[in-house]
């Protein structure tokens, strides 16, 4: 799916002697490393503050901790998404409410988050899933009128810029109150290891977020609030700072394998290219079809013979998860995560792809279903 050490030869003399620096001075954790990071993505993302932490689920727990939420408060999530953000909201004995998403976007639908909100709503979590953007601009809107905090989930979009209607641009995750991302290896901007950021413009809610994420103190061993362990190390943000610089040419090329399968399969009438929304540009963490005549499986089991990777992102609603039964009660069908559960297929994308790869990878499916790729 990804080809992590290709784009790692490219930049591997600084990221070699960045990392020896860090073992010559053993500055492992909080070096300047760290700080030298930290000031970078702030300057990138054009955010006030980012707190960096340990990986990407910390920095959601760390988020809906800062919030002073009470136990059984609502927080309102897509049901169709990866599991960190109903799972830190039922790990801190708050309520996950799974509302359906949009059938092209693969996003949080604001119709459904503006039904789900009852009383005890707190939050909204948005997923900006496969690296486009939800429609933060109607999210913050419902937000603002019900007095609800939105935390993002940006750990598929990190680069990409939300378009609102007057035109302004902001990048994902620093729209809402919070925003969170993770630097798992095959995310957009992967280090090679754990790691995570929060970000914030707001100085209060800064303040709080650094405290929780050590052990809830700002002053050694004064503890004001109770916090975690959640720290990025200065190995990882070494690679980080070296791809940093990188990360708009990494997302162009994404793009351009995208168009290059775009091309290919929006000639076939039995497959549903990523739709493009207006507001978000993309940056391709997923490149992701629908198969609609109900042959995703045997389309998968064709890419698997080839060899051809693929995956099912993601093949439960958050809902019939066993984990989540607790928090099933009175949802038993959303029409558009059910769909998509039963559709979607992800295919190879990344930095180092070549037009010839994607070629291949065309042409088993073309091999597939015979005579459209002619057509
Ligand atoms: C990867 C991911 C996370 C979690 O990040 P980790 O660093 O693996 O903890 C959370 N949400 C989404 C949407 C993700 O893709």
């Amino acid at each position: 799916m990804v080809d992590v050490r290709s784009q790692y030869l490219k930049i591997k003399d600084e990221i070699d002697s960045g990392i020896r620096e860090v073992l010559e001075t053993t500055a492992f954790i909080n070096g300047p490393k760290v700080k030298k990071f930290e000031e970078e993505f702030e300057q990138y993302l054009g955010v006030k503050h980012v707190i960096p932490c340990a990986n990407g689920t910390d920095a959601l727990q760390i988020a809906l901790m800062a919030l002073g939420l009470k136990p059984g408060d609502e927080v309102i999530v897509p049901a169709f998404t990866y599991v960190a953000t109903a799972e830190v909201i039922a790990l801190l004995g708050l309520t996950p409410v799974m509302v359906d998403v949009d059938y092209d976007t693969f996003n949080v639908s604001s119709e459904a988050i503006r039904k789900a909100i009852s009383p005890k709503t707190k939050a909204i979590v948005p997923v900006h899933l496969y690296g486009q953007s939800a429609d933060m601009e109607t999210i913050m809107e419902i937000a603002n009128e019900h007095g609800l905090f939105v935390v993002e989930d940006n750990a598929q979009a990190i680069g990409a810029d939300y378009i609102f209607k007057n035109g302004t641009r902001a990048k994902t995750g620093t729209i809402g109150h919070i925003g969170c991302t993770s630097f798992y290896p095959s995310k957009n901007l992967g280090c090679y290891g754990d790691g995570g950021a929060i970000m914030t413009q707001d100085d209060h809610l800064a303040d709080l977020l650094h405290k929780i994420a050590n052990h809830g103190q700002s002053v050694r061993y004064y503890h004001d609030v109770v916090g975690c362990n959640s720290r990025l190390d200065s190995i990882q943000a070494v690679v980080l700072s070296a791809k940093l610089k990188h990360l708009d040419e990494y997302c162009r090329a994404r793009v351009r394998v995208a168009d290059r399968y775009d091309d290919a399969f929006s000639k076939a009438d039995w497959l549903k290219v990523p739709y493009r929304a207006p507001y978000s540009t993309h940056v391709f963490h997923q490149y992701t079809l629908r198969v609609i005549e109900g042959s995703r499986d045997a389309l998968k089991k064709k890419l698997d013979e080839a060899g051809i990777p693929n995956m099912i992102y993601y093949p439960v609603p958050l809902y019939k998860q066993k984990a989540f039964e607790p928090f099933a009660g009175g949802i038993d069908y959303l029409e558009n995560t059910e769909k998509l559960c039963k559709e979607v297929i992800s295919l190879p994308i990344h930095t180092e792809m070549s037009d010839e790869q994607v070629d291949w990878v065309v042409g088993v499916l073309g091999g597939w279903r015979v005579g459209w790729l002619a057509s």
